[in-house]
């Protein structure tokens, strides 16, 4: 399997390659050439398979003959170890509960998986050479983080030989688990802690990526959403979804609480492979430039503005174009299988209160917008079932749970033990050039 760009100006690539890459050298997203279909009596007997079968089963065909089956089993083994439950919330709506990983948000499995491949594919410590380049040592992981993509990634890449990781944060901007998460580790993962915002963090990457001194002296990656090797196994719990959905002869329709799009698009891959699934909801804040699209046909971008389910302040979500891809750009196909909701903060609260008062069931505010999402959609569609994703823990979240629910949070036991730990940051000015002195040190 080969990966080309979406801009089509930068050469077909493997999986390794897109994976060390990240991002096309034309600014591209890499896509794969084709949708692999998966065998029909796999999915009618999906029950009998074992999560660590089905994952495989669905990621193989992209991988190819890259790895051998051996190591892509482990992987894919390593990705999936924990609990992906889907949890009946009313009679029609189920939440698929995608916080029961290291770092409590789906992240993990896409970060878990990436940072797995990255080590097959630089072969721990030595020389690399892939994708033309070749540097003697190690490869660095260069990220910024709001909050969660940063202790997802940190967890991920911890302890893996050949791979240094650099997380840039705003100071002041994450929550407190968020921030434990990201600066307790130690070893190979460091932690910068910016003082400015997160979009000086991402601005200070993206120069990064582009500067000659540094390419020259370090070999530099990515590890955001865009990244083939963090978005192709966001499928995994779609299927796992499905294996746990009671009524096979009516497929869900599902809810998923969107910013940047991977998680919905991988969803949407899914299904042109052969998932049943009856519909898609981007479930989105009110950084909502989709429902626009699907309004108007075009697509505009906006500057974020900050809401409850922060994760999803996006103004200008990156996988949109593999969506575009993927229904290679028609429209009508694309409008039959995914619709949009636009969700306020009131709402989410409200949502919150009404589930926990309702069903007794705590959702975090990412899931409440995918919860009312769902909700509305069914109203209008009386015959359908559906599930939310539950995309965080709502303890990453506790001013906002908190306030609403008049509640203190239980806290589970993973984080009441990286609360007690020392936080290790350094701080730097919100200026390329401090990160610039910093990686060349
Ligand atoms: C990242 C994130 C999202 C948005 O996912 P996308 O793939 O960017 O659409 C939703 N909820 C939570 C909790 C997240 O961390």
């Amino acid at each position: 399997m080969k990966f080309y760009s979406t801009n089509k100006q930068s050469p077909p690539v493997s999986f390794k390659e897109a994976a060390i890459n990240g991002q096309a050298p034309d600014k591209g997203l890499y896509f794969p050439e084709y949708i692999p279909q998966l065998d029909v009596a796999f999915i009618k007997n999906i029950e009998t398979y074992s999560n660590e079968e089905i994952a495989y089963r669905v990621i193989a065909p992209y991988v190819g003959d890259e790895m051998s089956e051996e190591t892509l089993r482990r992987i894919v083994a390593e990705t999936v170890n924990f609990p992906i439950p889907l949890v009946p919330v009313s009679d029609t709506i189920s939440s698929l509960e995608l916080f029961h990983g290291p770092t409590l948000a789906f992240k993990d499995i896409g970060a878990r998986f990436m940072s797995r491949c990255l080590r097959e594919a630089v072969g721990g410590p030595g020389d690399v050479t892939i994708g033309g380049h070749e540097k003697k040592g190690e490869v660095t992981v260069l990220v910024a983080t709001s909050g969660d993509t940063g202790g997802a990634v940190a967890n991920g890449f911890y302890g893996v030989e050949g791979v240094n990781v650099v997380i840039l944060y705003p100071s002041g901007k994450v929550s407190p688990v968020q921030e434990k998460q990201l600066t307790t580790l130690g070893g190979n993962v460091v932690a910068l802690e910016v003082t400015g915002t997160f979009d000086d963090c991402q601005a200070m990457v993206k120069q990064a990526f582009m500067d000659q001194d540094l390419r020259a002296a370090r070999f530099l990656t990515s590890a955001n959403s865009i990244n083939v090797a963090r978005w192709l196994p966001q499928q995994f719990y779609y299927f796992f979804a499905y294996k746990q959905w009671k009524d096979k002869t009516t497929p869900p329709v599902l809810s998923v609480p969107s910013g940047n799009f991977g998680n919905i698009c991988a969803g949407i891959l899914a299904m042109q492979s052969g998932l049943p699934v009856s519909h898609f909801i981007a479930a989105c804040n009110v950084n909502d430039i989709v429902s626009d699209y699907l309004r108007t046909q075009v697509l505009t971008p906006k500057e974020a503005v900050p809401t409850l389910s922060n994760a999803m302040d996006v103004g200008n979500p990156s996988n949109f174009v593999r969506i575009l891809e993927i229904f290679q750009h028609q429209f009508p196909a694309l409008s039959q299988h995914l619709s949009s909701a636009t969700i306020t903060d009131s709402e989410t609260s409200a949502t919150i209160k009404y589930l926990l008062d309702t069903f007794n069931y705590l959702a975090d505010p990412h899931g409440a917008v995918g919860y009312l999402a769902l909700e509305r959609y069914l109203a209008a569609h009386p015959d359908e079932k559906g599930i939310f994703l539950e995309t965080a823990h709502p303890v990453k979240f506790p001013d906002a749970v908190e306030q609403i629910t008049g509640q203190p949070l239980d806290i589970p036991a993973a984080v009441q033990s990286i609360m007690t730990l020392e936080k290790k940051s350094i701080l730097l000015r919100p200026e390329f050039a401090a990160l610039k002195d910093f990686l060349l040190q």
